[in-house]
């Protein structure tokens, strides 16, 4: 194949490449910030479900004091019970202990449903305490990798800018300029392979005569049709 065309296909390799890494760096941090968000979401989730086991167990706490406190007050009115001269006086003090014994019986259930909800929510925040840690070692994996690939990704590019400039010192300024020309219209590729007299850029027949010469000449040709530069590929092996 002509050696220009060898370096136009070429260079067209490189830039497209280059072109792919472009939008990989563009995309990575996206990537980046979606994984953060994902990661922080669970962390806000683990988070108020402690709170949640952490207002409970204040709330046991409470419980338990006012029991206590309960407890106490049914054990001095019973003391003194036996302090009492008369049955009225008697009466109204069993009609107290009634009243204690209630109020306290009434916290105890509450202590007990309270129990079930601590023991409910101390086994929920250890499974997710233990799915965060897998996460986040997830996370911190995932997060180096996304950085080396933006490292990796500068080093690629940097390749290919220096490969294209190499291959650009070697390809004559007017066929540079009319590649250059081709490309800036935007329609992909600029150097096309062309096979059973058919431009592989937009598609059309090529006249005959021009498909006999683009398999002998060493002249640049172009698509008559859509301008990109042809070459003949032979795909019969
Ligand atoms: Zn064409």
């Amino acid at each position: 194949m002509k050696e220009q065309l060898v370096r136009l296909i070429e260079l067209q390799k490189v830039e497209s490449a280059a072109g792919k890494i472009h939008a990989k760096r563009k995309n990575l941090p996206v990537q980046m910030k979606m994984l953060e968000q994902e990661f922080n979401l669970f962390c806000e989730v683990v988070e108020t479900q402690r709170e949640q086991m952490e207002s409970a167990r204040k709330r046991r706490q409470e419980k338990d004091a006012q029991l206590q406190a309960g407890q106490e007050s049914l054990k001095r009115t019973r003391e003194r019970l036996f302090e009492v001269r008369n049955n009225k006086e008697y009466q109204s003090m069993l009609k107290e202990i009634e009243v204690f014994e209630s109020k306290n019986s009434k916290i105890e259930d509450e202590v007990i449903s309270l129990l079930d909800e601590l023991e409910r929510l101390e086994t929920a925040l250890k499974a997710k305490e233990e799915e965060l840690a897998i996460k986040r070692r997830r996370y911190e994996e995932e997060r180096k990798t996304i950085e080396e690939e933006m490292n990796s990704l500068v080093g690629e590019l940097d390749g290919c800018i220096r490969k294209s400039e190499e291959l650009k010192n070697d390809i004559p300024a007017e066929v540079l300029r009319k590649y250059e020309q081709i490309k800036s219209v935007g329609r992909g590729l600029a150097v096309v392979a062309a096979w059973k007299e058919v431009c592989g850029g937009c598609h059309m027949s090529l006249p005959p005569q021009l498909y006999n010469e683009l398999q002998k000449t060493t002249a640049l040709i172009t698509c008559p049709n859509c301008s990109r530069i042809i070459y003949w590929e032979n795909r019969n092996g």
